[in-house]
């Protein structure tokens, strides 16, 4: 008996084990079936590895390529002046050639009745010329055609001269960047955030680097991160050092190392970008007066360019206004004339500071910003 129930437990052990066995293989199969299935926790480990490897091709290769160039700086080489105003001629006859073309169709007609002269200001009024300029011209114009007045031809031409003679072609529009007594010449440049100012910063170091002078930019808008950043990459690309501070630094104490650099490296320019928060008029004065006052213990300010919006009008000319009161403004960037058919502003706003726009702005291109010409601005406004 005793063997009897040793053999019957033993057949019993032998049928649990066996189905243990039989019940772990099946649980295993099961496990892997579902990669056919459905279940996520099973289907991803097929997944991942098929997933790593394909990160991996897709962003390993490009790594590389995109670091090597970055590591090994590709100086870009700016467009000189000369061919960038031809180029830039084109496009501002293509904004702002409405205007002249308009008051030339004006006084083309055969009577010049009241109703045509005050269609003549209304246009020029529009153009953001201002007031008193629109006035004069009229008036002169009045005068010249009733005088010399008849052929289409002379139309033209007197209205060209008259409206160069309201540009001001005797203005000095040089841009003063070379300094004395070995000194680098310092460019500061005002105006509201959104103006285009550090945009117009990287554009003139780039006319500068076209010129072959040596340029130091510092980035004194300390109070935006992204303005520093990006004057960062338009000194990278043409080989500028940008000196710059941590963000929140006093924008005077990052003036004065660019300048102390400057000075250092015995580079020919350095061109100050500066804060544009259009606070109180006290704030300002403070914040710019002490940028000024702290660069001139290395170097004395041999520019200060007030960068103006051609498309903000009558805001643009506020602006002026105040900023005029509170730095020594010589010499005006007018951003953005590509996007405005408001070419009068160059006039208002150089009545107004009775400085020189210098420089103008065509667009969002690198090397849209060229130096400022009466005669090819009037013609541009004449279609041709
Ligand atoms: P900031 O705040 O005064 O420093 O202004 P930014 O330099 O950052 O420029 C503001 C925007 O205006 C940017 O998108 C520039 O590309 C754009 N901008 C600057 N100058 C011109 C210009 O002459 N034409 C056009 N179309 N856009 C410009």
């Amino acid at each position: 008996m005793d063997l009897i129930t040793l053999i019957v437990l033993i057949a019993v052990a032998a049928v649990v084990v066996i189905g243990a066995g039989v019940g772990l293989l099946v649980g295993s199969t099961r496990r892997k079936s579902p990669p056919a299935g459905g279940g996520t926790d099973v289907i991803a480990p097929p997944e991942a590895p098929t997933e790593r490897p394909a990160e991996a091709t897709v962003e390993a290769p490009p790594a590389p390529v995109e670091e090597a160039p970055a590591e090994a700086p590709v100086v870009e080489k700016p467009e000189s002046t000369a061919s960038r105003l031809v180029r830039l001629r084109q496009r501002l006859a293509g904004s702002q050639g409405g205007l002249g073309r308009g008051l030339l169709a004006l006084l083309s007609r055969d009577r010049l009745d009241e109703d045509t002269w005050e269609s003549i200001e209304d246009t020029l009024i529009t153009a953001d010329v201002g007031v008193v300029p629109t006035q004069e011209l009229v008036e002169r114009l009045r005068t010249r055609l009733r005088v010399e007045g008849g052929q289409p031809g002379d139309v033209r031409a007197v209205l060209r001269e008259e409206l160069l003679t309201l540009v001001d072609p005797t203005m000095d529009r040089r841009l003063r960047v070379s300094g004395a007594d070995g000194m680098p010449g310092v460019v500061l440049v005002v105006g509201v955030n959104g103006a285009g100012k550090t945009t117009s910063v990287g554009k003139i170091a780039r006319i500068l680097v076209a010129e072959d002078r040596s340029v130091v930019l510092g980035a004194a808008d300390t109070f935006r991160a992204a303005a520093v950043e990006q004057l960062v990459t338009w000194g990278e690309r043409v080989g500028v050092d940008v000196v710059r501070g941590p963000e929140g630094t006093d924008p005077a104490s990052v003036a004065f190392d660019a300048v102390k650099e400057g000075v250092d490296t015995k580079a020919d320019t350095v061109i100050v970008d500066t804060a544009g928060r259009l606070q109180n008029k006290a704030g300002l004065m403070d914040e710019l007066g002490k940028v000024k006052r702290v660069i001139e213990k290395q170097a004395p300010v041999t520019e200060v360019l007030l960068v103006l919006d051609a498309t903000t009008g009558q805001n643009g000319m506020i602006q002026a206004r105040v900023f005029s009161e509170v730095v020594d403004v010589t010499g005006i960037v007018l951003t953005k004339l590509d996007g405005s058919a408001k070419g009068g502003i160059v006039v208002a706003v150089q009545r107004e500071l009775g400085v020189p726009v210098k420089l103008v702005g065509l667009g969002e291109g690198a090397d849209d910003l060229a130096p400022f010409d009466a005669g090819a601005f009037v013609d541009a406004l004449l279609g041709g």
